[in-house]
């Protein structure tokens, strides 16, 4: 195939590129892959070339990111294919050759690309959580605001509530300041002491300055600019007719952190980010074959590896969000570990002290990562009693928890979220399970008292992204 390749990488985020910088400085062949039409992934996620202003809006770390990311995407030797999502990997094993074969798709149709290796470094997407008038428009996740103010320059609203659990809602928040709109309200789920009690550990402050810092620095401005930020509240419902007018806030019980239904204010907006962490892409890897292991504060069913990035299938590597929710610099330095292993599997004279590094570096981040999961985790109690009867759990195919719950009830034995699919359609829209895997999950362990390991994922099917019926058949475009 002329379209083959020594390293392909998906994704390019922190991540994947620092992947493919390593890569390309050994030589070899390597071809970066990603949807989006320009590199950076998700925090350096940049806008079409005719709407780049204001960056500087975002941050002196996103201007210098995206330089990177730009200067990274400049290096002659590696290929790029932007504006490609991959919807198929297919193992050496299953095309009974020596390669991968990994299927995309673009607006002008389907195309394939052959690589001995494979480097998946496919990031997150905003943890979903349901709750009353969740599907309303005008309601979504924090990361999809911050992404429509990022990939298109638009602030969706002028009254906008943030809420969940995240740290990240105080630099979208500064970040929609800079852009001219004052958000509504900014509401964590956390008593403001949980921050100071985990900061204040020993040689925490010192290790983590610089984001800590950014933070504070954030919070400070909200305050000055008169934003109010909320501790112990959460989002109990979206009320609106046409969208998203107004949310009831709740007060939460110190001693529970549960809502306290007669503590409730109600408060006018016109949109909400709901930020309660991050949920790891790993569709790709689960498509491969490769084992995945559920964290509940780190990103849900996230990538096995063997502390060098190799997953549990031969010559496929993973890097970033999908082996657990971490930050940029943990992906970048794992990203940069995954190509080294990559490389030295494919007999590229890998010098042992930069392989050395690469594993601490990656240590060393992962610890912040965990501190960040701690500080971020609002708790599976708190979240379960967001959502009512009526609630809709699966989004693709309307289906509530009452209507999961019921289906449970008639059918005890019904263990696994794949029975559950199969019998109640959960899993089976356009979204490939992405919404509501880990609230399937949730229903079926409280009404069978299983375990997540043994209830198991929705199994990933091809096309994990969305392709147009007519790039399969060709002529039913009208
Ligand atoms: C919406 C959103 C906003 C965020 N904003 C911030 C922020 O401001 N600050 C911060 O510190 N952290 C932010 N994060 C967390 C952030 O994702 C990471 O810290 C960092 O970007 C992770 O790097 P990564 O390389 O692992 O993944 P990403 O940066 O997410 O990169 C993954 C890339 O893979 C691509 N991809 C995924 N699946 C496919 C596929 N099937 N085919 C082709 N391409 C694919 C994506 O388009 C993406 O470009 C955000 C997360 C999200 C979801």
């Amino acid at each position: 195939m002329e379209n083959s390749v020594d390293i392909a990488i998906i994704g390019a985020g922190p991540g994947g590129l620092a992947a493919s910088e390593t890569c390309a400085r050994f030589g070899a062949s390597v071809t970066v892959i990603d949807e989006q039409s320009a590199p950076g992934g998700q925090i350096y996620r940049q806008a079409p070339e005719n709407l780049r202003q204001r960056a500087e809006g975002f941050g002196i770390a996103y201007v210098d990111g995206v330089a990177k990311a730009n200067a990274v995407a400049s290096i002659s030797a590696i290929e790029w294919r932007l504006g490609h999502a991959v919807w198929n990997v297919l193992t050496p094993q299953r095309t009974q050759s020596e390669a991968f074969l990994i299927s995309t798709v673009t607006d002008d149709g389907l195309s394939e690309i052959e690589a001995k290796r494979v480097i998946v470094a496919t990031g997150c997407y905003d943890m979903p959580v349901p709750f009353p008038g969740w599907t309303l428009p005008g309601v979504m996740g924090a990361g999809a605001i911050q992404a429509l103010m990022k990939g298109q320059r638009v602030v969706p609203g002028k009254k906008i509530v943030l809420a969940g659990s995240h740290p990240l809602l105080l630099i979208i928040a500064e970040q929609m300041l800079a852009f001219g709109e004052r958000p509504a309200a900014v509401v964590f789920s956390q008593p403001m002491w949980r921050a100071g009690r985990l900061l204040s550990r020993p040689g925490v402050a010192v290790s983590f300055a610089e984001p800590l810092a950014q933070a504070a620095r954030a919070y400070a401005k909200l305050l000055r600019a008169g934003v109010p930020v909320i501790f112990s509240g959460a989002v109990l419902r979206a009320d609106g007719n046409d969208r998203v007018e107004s949310v009831t806030l709740a007060h939460l019980n110190p001693a529970t952190g549960l809502p306290q239904p007669d503590n409730t204010r109600e408060i006018s907006c016109d949109a909400v980010g709901i930020g309660f962490g991050f949920t790891a892409s790993s569709e790709l890897v689960r498509l491969a074959g490769a084992a995945t292991r559920w964290s509940r504060t780190g990103g849900g069913w996230i990538a096995v590896h063997d502390g060098e990035m190799r997953s549990t299938v031969a010559n496929l590597y993973v890097a970033g969000e999908v082996a657990g929710i971490g930050g940029a610099k943990t992906a970048a330095a794992e990203g940069a570990l995954a190509a080294l292993s990559a490389l030295r599997d494919a007999g590229y004279g890998v010098d042992a002290a930069e392989l050395r590094r690469a594993r601490s570096n990656c240590r060393r981040n992962r610890a912040f990562a965990a501190l960040l999961q701690e500080l971020a985790d609002p708790g599976d109690e708190l979240l379960r009693a967001l959502r009512d009867e009526g609630t809709v759990i699966c989004r693709c195919e309307e289906i509530t928890k009452g209507q999961v719950e019921e289906l449970l009830g008639q059918n005890p034995f019904l263990g696994t979220s794949n029975a559950l699919k199969l019998l109640g359609r959960t899993g089976m829209g356009a979204c490939q399970g992405r919404y509501c895997s880990r609230s399937v999950l949730e229903l079926i362990s409280s009404a069978t008292g299983r375990g997540v390991e043994d209830i198991g994922q929705f199994t990933a099917r091809p096309p994990v992204k969305p392709v147009p019926i007519h790039h399969f058949g060709g002529g039913v475009r009208d």
